[in-house]
């Protein structure tokens, strides 16, 4: 069972995380990059495959620029209704501290278009620990990359691909996509705004 390790590690009458159940997938592949601030800070970068979020802890968090690669370092498997969790995990909970959704969308395997053939590139990349996707978010788009690092088991790097939406001048916005608000708002629990209809509609996938 993928999500067991998930399960293992938290107190589901502690935290309000969702418990680990594979699902079925959607139309498209969704993705989701959670901004976490826990004992360190890190982006949570989880790419749908399988049923399953498969997941990375990028400490740097992406970048556009081509020449930077980014140490990404393998977690555990999260269940797919995690792809909207944003809010509080309790102190003393396993992963304690703030979540934010930090970016959301769809994705295929890059050089395949067609949902099913994407699907399957994408199960044979992870086994071979080299990936290469076409992101479709608010803040990541277009070709990104994340392989494993030779002899390494969890340690993978994360570069952004040549494309139009390479080393784009702004730095990302800092901002949850999902209901606008910063770190320091969810961590007060501050409502703001409504869900974007546009991403709601996604979740609902
Ligand atoms: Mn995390």
């Amino acid at each position: 069972m993928k999500l067991e390790t998930y399960n293992k590690k938290r107190d589901f009458s502690k935290t309000a995380e969702p418990e680990g159940k594979t699902a079925k997938s959607g139309k498209e592949l969704r993705f989701v990059v959670q901004k976490h601030d826990a004992s360190r800070l890190h982006y949570d970068f989880r790419l749908e495959i399988d049923g399953v979020l498969i997941s990375w802890a990028v400490p740097k968090g992406p970048s556009a620029d081509t020449s930077v690669k980014r140490l990404a370092v393998q977690t555990e498997d999260h269940p797919m209704s995690y792809i909207d969790f944003e809010g509080l995990i309790p102190k003393g909970q396993y992963g304690g501290g703030t979540v934010m959704v930090w970016d959301i969308g769809t994705f295929h395997a890059e050089g395949y278009e067609d949902r099913k053939e994407s699907h399957q590139a994408l199960k044979k990349q992870l086994k071979d620990g080299d990936i290469k996707v076409v992101l479709n978010g608010e803040k990541m788009k277009g070709s990104w990359h994340i392989f494993r690092l030779k002899d390494k088991e969890k340690e993978w790097l994360l570069v952004k691909g040549k494309d139009e939406y390479a080393n784009a001048e702004e730095e990302f916005d800092q901002h949850s996509v999902l209901t606008g608000r910063d770190l320091a708002q969810i961590e007060q629990n501050i409502q703001k705004g409504s869900l974007k209809k546009k991403l709601l509609s996604l979740l609902k996938m």
